[in-house]
């Protein structure tokens, strides 16, 4: 039975780390894959990379099916990927699971070539747009250890100084279970 794992909040190192590349995808991994789309649906996320669940490797899975106009988009688990070209930009408002209730509008550019190796060891070349590329990119920075926030106005920033604080001083409330800058691990 898949499990419900704790996500990463803000403060914790691992968030501002670069995940190691994945050698072999083991049973350990597909496992994980299984708690993560568990975890992610729980918490009502499109998006969410290991190092939000403590595991510090190059793995995303995203599904934007829930948004009634993508629930024909199938749901991808995304490894060691890289992006290899991009095109345009766009002005979008984004959060973040492991920075609760934050919220700031982010220019990325608007379509992606991306290389990943899939769950079943395949390698993909493959162009995104719209949301999918959006929700991608969000995700592979949290593999470099990068956050939506590092993107953010100044103004963006100073509307948000209040919510940082709680984050970081274990206040804030989520209706997921979280690591918290005090919790073990
Ligand atoms: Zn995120």
């Amino acid at each position: 039975m898949p499990k419900v794992l704790p996500i990463t909040t803000y403060g914790r190192d691992i968030l501002r780390k670069v995940a190691k590349p994945i050698k072999d995808i083991n049973i350990d991994i597909v496992n994980l894959v299984d708690n993560m789309f568990y975890t992610m649906n729980a918490a009502e996320g499109i998006g969410l990379a290991a190092p939000q669940v403590n595991e510090g490797i190059s793995l995303a899975i995203i599904d934007i099916s829930s948004l009634d106009e993508y629930k024909n988009e199938k749901p991808l688990v995304i490894i060691n990927p890289r992006i290899i070209d991009t095109n345009g930009q766009s002005l979008v408002n984004e959060g973040c699971l492991s920075i609760p209730e934050v919220r700031g509008d982010v220019k990325r550019p608007e379509e992606i070539l991306l290389e990943y190796t899939d769950l079943n060891g395949k390698e993909n070349r493959r162009e995104f747009s719209g949301l999918l590329a959006r929700v991608l990119q969000h995700e592979i920075d949290h593999l470099n250890g990068k956050l939506f926030i590092d993107y953010l106005s100044e103004e963006d920033l100073e509307k948000n100084k209040e919510l940082f604080k709680k984050i970081k001083s274990n206040k804030i409330v989520t209706e997921y279970p979280i690591y918290n800058s005090k919790s073990k691990p």
